[in-house]
């Protein structure tokens, strides 16, 4: 599985607006700084394209971008900021739920986790939400390069990961499939790529 291609589409506030020539496609959520921009730059090898969805006001939008003119990827919002007026978070929080449950060509949708960092409760609030609706998803955990640091609970990013995977048990009838990766040395850039692949031939 190789990126020959990758080229921004468009930005949409609604699922209706999203581009309907019905190629599938894999939505990156998670929180801000997860690393999200990183990932996707790692992932197509081009490091303006994730930047474009970076600016101001595209942050807040469903951002699609083809990719060898055959699938798409999808930059979602991200959530927990904590500078955001409630109301936005609210606002961001209801279009994102509503483009999950009724976007028929979304695959999976890439929940990223930070993996240099115990696990946080928004993030296990949203993989449950995910799991009680059935939405299929894929974790990606993010920052697996970081090696472990007191400030940031002293575990390795490999306990982080197994952590994360035991809280949220509960959430799936059967536990969904992982990935750990990096921005930083692209570590699991092949094994997505793979899979999504995998994913969009069944
Ligand atoms: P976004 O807000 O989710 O788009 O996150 P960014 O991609 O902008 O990254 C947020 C911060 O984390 C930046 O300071 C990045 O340099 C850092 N970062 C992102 N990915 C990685 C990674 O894989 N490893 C390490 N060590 N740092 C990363």
């Amino acid at each position: 599985a190789q990126v020959f291609q990758a080229e921004f589409i468009k930005s949409s506030v609604r699922t209706e607006d999203c581009p309907s020539d019905g190629l599938p496609e894999f939505a990156l959520v998670g929180r801000s700084n997860v690393g999200k921009s990183s990932l996707l730059n790692s992932i197509v090898r081009r490091k303006k394209l994730a930047l474009t969805s970076k600016k101001p006001g595209k942050t807040q939008c469903i951002n699609h971008f083809k990719v060898n003119d055959s699938w798409y990827l999808v930059d979602l919002p991200g959530y927990g900021y904590a500078s955001a007026p409630q109301e936005l978070r609210t606002d961001w929080n209801k279009f994102t739920k509503d483009y999950f449950l009724n976007r028929s060509t979304l695959v999976s949708v890439f929940l990223l986790i930070d993996a240099s960092i115990p696990a946080k409760k928004i993030d296990l609030e949203y993989a449950s939400w995910l799991g009680q609706n059935q939405v299929p998803m894929t974790l990606i955990f993010t920052k697996c390069d970081k090696r472990k640091k007191k400030k940031n609970g002293g575990k390795r990013p490999e306990e982080n990961v197994n952590e994360f995977q035991e809280l949220i048990r509960d959430f799936f009838e059967t536990a969904p499939p992982w990935i750990m990766t990096s921005g930083v040395t692209n570590q699991g850039r092949d094994e997505m790529l793979l899979h999504m692949a995998q994913l969009r031939n069944y």
